[in-house]
Order: structure tokens, then C-alpha cells, then sequence
């Protein structure tokens, strides 16, 4: 049985600062553990929706390419098929129940409302991921389009997103970190810290991640 794990990453743009707020339909399944994270090994594609600007398409592969650069055997890449079986949902009318029932792990581009987070009444992004027998087996990540408006955004908004899919939760003590609530695109120089990494590594196994 698949359980649902929401998460709302908030992004209320005030100058380069990005606000993002969590919000958790958390079963309580995780066999005792809430360091989730994927099967070790596992090859996470991501399917890129036709929504997607294709101007943000680099910058969604930088954040990859990162990401990867410190998970050891995990790792995840982009497939750049814009429609797929199963991969028919209209991004401006999303049935958040329904877009994870498909086996497809998909980012979208949306100028719909988004499912609102506690505390956060209009998210910009939204991470939504699957588990069964305490890991992950799937998620969607899905922008606001109208909050994503450069390279640059796309790229820390994907890092701090990307740390959710692979099971991370928001570290609200570490303003430096990529998961602090809290994102700005000053976090590109070096997004990985020690805090994140310690996150990181009770979950994966890591490489040049910083102690
Ligand atoms: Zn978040």
C-alpha cells in the first residue's frame, strides 16, 4: 500500500530571499524510522512535463547534476520525454490525489494554486512523495510559474526540492542550508553544508560532502 507524503515547499520571493514552507500528510508507517529515503541504489528519473519553460531546463539539470555529485550510488537523472503513457495531466487543474497514482516521477511548471501548506497559504513549489514499506517509491515536483522567473531561482528552488524527494525535511536552525525554509540564490556557491550533509548521509550513502 502506497502512502502519501506531501510536501509544500512555500517561495514567497522578497528580493532574492525564497520562503518555503513544509506541509506534512505524514502516514505513520515509516517502521519507526522518518530518515526515509529511497532503496539503496535506486536510479531516480525524473520526467520533464511540456510545462516546463524549456529556458529552465539547464538550470534544472545544473541542480542535478549537484544533487548527484554527493549521493554515492543513488542518483538521479532527467528524462526529457515531454508526454508518456500516464503522463497526461493538466498542469493548470491538478488533482493532487490522482497525479501520484501514475508510476511516473514528473516536474511540472503550474499557473494553478497549489495545495496549501500549514502556515503557508499560497505555496510556489510542491514536493509530493510516495512510500511503501518505509522508503520512497515515487514523487512529483511541482513550480509555480509565476514565482520561478530566473535561472537562478529554478536552480536553488530544484536543489532545495530535490532534497525533499530524496526524503530530507526542512532544517529551520540552519539558515545556510538548502533546506532551511529559507532559500536564496546566494546558496548556489556552495549548497551542500555539514548540517545538510549529516541529513544526507543518514539516509545515503554520500561522497564530497563536506564533514
Ligand atoms: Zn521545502
Amino acid at each position: 500500500m502506497w502512502k502519501l507524503i506531501r510536501c509544500v515547499a512555500l517561495l514567497s520571493l522578497v528580493a532574492t530571499l525564497n520562503n518555503c514552507g513544509r506541509s506534512n500528510n505524514l502516514a505513520n508507517d515509516f517502521n519507526g524510522s522518518e530518515d526515509r529515503s529511497w532503496p539503496d541504489g535506486a536510479q531516480i528519473e525524473i520526467y520533464l512535463h511540456s510545462s516546463v519553460p524549456q529556458a529552465m531546463q539547464e538550470a534544472l539539470i545544473r541542480a542535478i547534476d549537484k544533487q548527484n555529485s554527493v549521493l554515492k550510488k543513488t542518483f538521479i537523472y532527467l528524462n526529457g520525454q515531454s508526454k508518456a503513457s500516464g503522463f497526461d495531466h493538466d498542469p493548470t487543474n491538478f488533482n493532487f490525489d490522482d497525479i501520484l497514482h501514475d508510476d511516473l516521477n514528473a516536474l511540472y511548471f503550474t499557473s494553478g494554486s497549489l495545495p496549501s501548506a500549514e502556515g503557508a497559504e499560497s505555496p510556489d513549489a510542491v514536493t509530493q512523495t510516495w512510500f511503501t514499506d518505509g522508503e520512497i517509491g515515487g514523487g512529483d515536483i511541482i513550480f509555480k510559474t509565476d514565482k520561478i522567473k530566473s535561472e537562478s531561482q529554478a536552480e536553488v528552488v530544484m536543489l532545495h526540492e530535490l532534497g525533499h524527494l530524496i526524503g530530507l525535511e526542512h532544517d529551520e536552525e540552519h539558515s545556510e542550508n538548502i533546506m532551511h525554509p529559507l532559500v536564496n540564490t546566494t546558496m548556489l556557491k556552495g549548497p551542500f553544508t555539514p548540517d545538510y550533509c549529516r541529513e544526507l548521509s543518514k539516509r545515503y550513502e554520500t561522497k564530497d560532502c563536506p564533514e
